[in-house]
């Protein structure tokens, strides 16, 4: 094999891959770079214009589905590898992989069927392609696409959109620039009317990738010949026309065998009294050659450029891997290795929110600094320590001696009913914290980017998490309730043995009345009172805070993901499997990156080998 046969060989390979990916040229699908960068040929006419005839004879093979009307309703991406000069010859569909077809009608019967499991049994048009791979040793390497006719009106059972998306359809693969357009016109037809023409002049309009394809010359008006147009007179293109003599229908009706065809075709220029001068220059056999070698130089032309985007495409795809992230191991060790990655990557990141590297773990003393100073401010003493409640209290619990002595039992019910007050603020300290800690850990599970791959386990050290967050505020109450009542239950001494001088010191009881004396005492024991909430208030002002640390922050930080390690162990190899459960869109994402980088890898291999044989 030279070394262009085994380019061209490489290129439909790559084209190949490029299908089996779905990066296949045409219709709505999204095109890949490295598809539009490589070369293709495609068969452009009206309907019945005999284009399905001319690949076929281009390949020596009779096998496509023909009739009246239009038959050609799906793309065919045709691809001829040439192979070895003894081997056999078969044909294989991408959507049949390893099936190997050697009669030829039966892939015939497999393009009618093909074409109707997309379009139905209707006469609609789809422009999902149907590929299919010819070896043998006849072929040159080449890939050719056969397109459906261009028509002018829609006929019975199809839209009336029909001509339009058929042009669609077409111009969708002849004005990507790298296309070879191969432009069939029956001689039989004013040239000025063909469809081929029109359409290729539209997107090729210095001709320099459009080849002049005249079929029916046998079908020409007895007289009449297209010399004008093989010559270039009619309608100059760079490339020069080819003429060619196809099966007629009275020829396929009979069978007659695409060799003795060809022997006939070139039989017909060389006895043609018209075309003999150029018989050398006519004929399918030579339409194949020519292509063939105009896909060479170009090829040549377009290897750097070639080269380059396949390189560019590694990289982004190498990229795309990376964030991606490498595929799961296998194994139950090695997956809860990844799941303990997992969890101290979040781990690390919930802590920076509370170190101060993230934002966010500052509000927890925001609670401290003004919510719980605001709401003990605010608690209802001068309600609890007016006058009236005072002296209820004071009565009810001592009788009427105050004047005598201290009323202990008083003071210790105003006392004790002021310091239940501030279970609330506690408590509310509490829960705020909860709620700061749980928010940080839902930002923190945004954060991990690691995960995202794995919504269950994401879900599920989200949940694991607010567990133990839960768990860490239950106990955090039970220490900030049980700091008030231990204010409650032993109040300090000092602060009452000071209390007689201040009695004393507050005022003159000889010189008021019994009710002036009584009012004054009481409001001195109010005050003593406040003063002495006042006292514990800001003690608990200083601990609430140091318990809340102590049991929350400081265990959220140590300890949040402890429980959820000792569960971790137990689990068998098929509950971390699923704990590692990927979004399937994204496991396809990689696969197909996978491929299609394997696809690029392989392709900068084969050129750089075949560039340096040059
Ligand atoms: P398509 O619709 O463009 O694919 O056209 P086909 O290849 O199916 O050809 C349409 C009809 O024209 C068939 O009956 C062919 O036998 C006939 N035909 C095509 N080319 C020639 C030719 O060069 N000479 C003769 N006599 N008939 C031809
Ligand atoms: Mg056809």
């Amino acid at each position: 094999m030279t070394t262009m046969e085994s380019l061209i060989g490489l290129v439909n390979r790559i084209q190949r891959a490029c299908t089996v990916l779905g990066d296949y040229g045409g219709g709505e699908n999204t095109f890949s770079s490295l598809w539009e960068a490589l070369p293709s040929v495609a068969v452009v006419g009206g309907q019945s214009s005999g284009k399905s005839s001319v690949l076929e004879s281009i390949v020596g093979r009779d096998f496509l589905p023909r009739g009246s009307g239009i038959v050609t309703r799906r793309p065919l991406v045709l691809q001829l590898h040439k192979t070895e000069q003894s081997s056999h010859e078969y044909a294989e569909f991408l959507h049949l992989p390893r099936r190997r077809f050697t009669d030829f009608a039966m892939v015939r019967k497999e393009i009618e069927d093909e074409t109707e499991r997309v379009t139905g049994k209707t006469k609609q048009i789809s422009p999902v392609p149907i590929q299919l791979s010819i070896y043998s040793p006849n072929v040159v390497n080449l890939t050719l696409i056969d397109l459906p006719g261009l028509t002018k009106v829609a006929v019975e059972g199809q839209p009336e959109s029909i001509v339009q998306d058929i042009e669609t359809m077409v111009r969708s693969y002849v004005e990507k620039p790298n296309c070879i357009i191969l432009a069939i016109s029956p001689a039989n037809q004013d040239i000025a009317t063909s469809d081929a023409i029109k359409l290729a002049r539209e997107v090729d309009p210095t001709g320099e990738r459009t080849f002049g394809v005249l079929t029916k010359l046998d079908l020409m008006d007895k007289g009449t010949n297209a010399l004008d147009v093989l010559e270039g007179r009619s309608y100059k293109l760079q490339h020069p026309w080819v003429g060619v003599v196809n099966r007629s229908q009275a020829d396929i009706n009979r069978s007659v065998d695409m060799i003795v065809a060809r022997r006939k075709e070139s039989e017909y220029f060389a006895t043609s009294p018209d075309y003999g001068h150029l018989a050398s220059k006519m004929g399918s056999v030579y339409l194949a050659k020519l292509l063939s070698q105009h896909l060479e130089s170009v090829i040549r032309a377009r290897i750097p450029s070639i080269t380059s985007l396949i390189n560019k495409s590694i990289d982004e795809l190498e990229s795309e891997m990376n964030l991606l992230g490498r595929p799961i191991a296998l194994d139950a060790g090695a997956q809860l290795y990844t799941i303990l990655e997992l969890c101290r990557a979040f781990d690390r990141i919930f802590k920076e929110h509370l170190d101060g590297g993230r934002p966010g773990g500052d509000r927890i003393y925001g609670v401290f600094d003004h919510q719980l100073p605001a709401a003990l401010r605010k608690l209802p003493f001068d309600r609890h320590l007016s006058l009236q409640n005072v002296r209820r209290v004071v009565s009810e619990a001592d009788g009427y001696q105050p004047h005598l002595i201290a009323p202990e039992q008083g003071y210790r019910r105003l006392i004790e009913g002021s310091l239940n007050y501030f279970r609330g603020p506690a408590e509310a300290s509490v829960d705020a914290v909860h709620f700061v800690l749980k928010e940080l850990v839902r930002k923190s599970i945004g954060e991990t980017q690691e995960l995202k791959r794995f919504p269950t386990l994401q879900a599920e050290i989200a949940a694991a998490a607010n567990e133990a967050l839960e768990r860490f505020r239950d106990e955090s109450k039970k220490t900030v309730i049980r700091l008030v009542d231990m204010e409650s239950s032993y109040l300090t001494v000092d602060f009452f043995r000071r209390l007689p001088q201040e009695a004393e010191k507050g005022g003159n009881p000889t010189s008021t009345t019994t009710d002036r004396y009584a009012e004054g005492h009481f409001r001195r024991i109010g005050s003593n009172v406040s003063s002495y909430v006042g006292m514990v208030s800001e003690t608990l002002r200083n601990t609430i805070p140091k318990a809340v640390v102590y049991c929350q922050v400081r265990e959220a930080k140590q300890s949040l993901l402890n429980y959820f390690y000792t569960q971790l162990a137990k689990k068998e190899g098929k509950q971390l499997s699923q704990m590692l459960d990927e979004d399937p869109a994204l496991m396809e994402r990689r696969l197909q990156c996978a491929k299609r980088l394997e696809l690029y890898k392989a392709a900068r291999d084969e050129i750089d080998s075949v560039s340096w044989a040059r």
